[in-house]
């Protein structure tokens, strides 16, 4: 038996050495307005260090943007991408065959903005419904605001659950608080406990984290990062913190500048990173956890080696690694057990794979 107890898990968690605190960002939302060669510039940029790309448009699918899309597939990385468009225009059969055959593509997200959801747009339903029959996999993103009426976003939601079968995100309108905190957990807390496909895309501190902490796909800022057009790196859309730009300096310089003169806690002020951490991770407080010796992780993850270590991709999530931990999860393949492990690279190995079972990058198995 190798560890047994809640503490001893918390004290080998932070002695872990391997997953560096402060990961860069390599999921990243990039916004994309009709000058691609600076989008191309930056994307260059970001491209070494993404597992995952969000592409936010305003301006529609346009065919340039398709064309952009295309050499993109063709690059020869690991990566994956998804759209995120606003005015999506009149999505041809064309628009959605061209998506499908890019090798790449995950999603295509589509931005409902608050004046839709007032009006209850057709045009919004009708959208999502061809891109469901393209067999795209597709999601709409809500801008809710204080201008939204709950009784509205309430008809909208509604109309969308029992039309289509698309999963919806929420994300802020405009930066102001959202008044009326309790009527927004009411409405959001009844769709959840149907179990219908809603989440939130960034945080909403004025009601219950419990509701959106774990589903955001916001990461604070470590793992995740909002490129704008102009090439400015912040940790998130909202923010106004411009943590550098990606086409004066490359992301590493960045990032290192970062860490060096900020407290990184600036990066978000409520601290999202660690907070999703312990609520998704930790196992039930006051319950002993117990590792026995002849388990054998099986890694649900894939490698992508980087300059310096890699980054465990498992579906749009990573993480990061050093190089001695790189070294030590090569060797994670379901056949090696923890005993083995430990004997070969120390405690330290089984505190890494501990610290990755609890994260959901192996899985334990006897
Ligand atoms: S970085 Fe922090 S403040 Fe910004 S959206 Fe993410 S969770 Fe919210």
């Amino acid at each position: 038996m190798i560890f047994k107890s809640q503490n001893k898990y918390q004290d080998l968690r932070k002695s872990n050495s391997f997953i560096p605190p402060f990961p860069r960002p390599f999921i990243f939302r990039v916004e994309i307005n009709k000058d691609f060669d600076k989008t191309g510039k930056i994307i260059s940029a970001i491209l070494p260090s993404s597992s995952f790309l969000v592409f936010e448009v305003s301006d529609g699918l346009q065919p340039q943007l398709l064309e952009w899309l295309n050499s993109l597939d063709r690059r020869p990385t690991d990566l994956s991408f998804s759209l995120l468009a606003r005015n999506p225009g009149d999505l041809s059969g064309q628009v959605l065959l061209a998506l499908r055959h890019l090798r790449r593509f995950n999603e295509l997200e589509i931005i409902v903005g608050a004046s839709e959801i007032e009006k209850g747009s057709d045009k919004i339903i009708k959208a999502l419904k061809l891109v469901e029959q393209s067999a795209l996999r597709t999601k709409a993103v809500l801008e809710i605001g204080n201008e939204v009426e709950t009784g509205n976003l309430k008809d909208f939601l509604t109309r969308l659950f029992s039309q289509t079968s698309t999963a919806v995100a929420l994300r802020r309108a405009e930066r102001e608080k959202l008044n009326l905190a309790n009527k927004w957990e009411e409405l959001v807390s009844s769709y959840l406990s149907n179990l219908l496909p809603l989440s939130f895309e960034e945080c909403f501190p004025e009601i219950n984290p419990g509701l959106w902490l774990e589903s955001i796909s916001c990461r604070g800022g470590f793992g995740s990062g909002y490129v704008t057009a102009e090439g400015v790196l912040k940790p998130c859309r909202l923010s106004d913190l411009a943590l550098g730009n990606l086409l004066e300096k490359d992301l590493e310089t960045i990032w290192a500048d970062f860490l060096k003169i900020r407290d990184s806690s600036a990066l978000c002020p409520l601290k999202v990173y660690e907070k999703r951490r312990q609520t998704i991770n930790a196992p039930p407080p006051n319950r002993p956890f117990v590792l026995e010796s002849g388990l054998k992780p099986v890694p649900l993850f894939r490698i992508r080696q980087e300059k310096c270590g890699a980054t465990l991709i498992k579906g749009l999530d990573g993480l990061m690694l050093t190089e001695k931990g790189l070294k030590i999860i090569k060797e994670v393949n379901g056949n090696r057990t923890l005993k083995a492990l430990k004997k070969k690279f120390g405690k330290e190995a089984v505190s890494l794979i501990f610290a990755l079972f609890l994260q959901g990058f192996v899985r334990l198995e006897k």
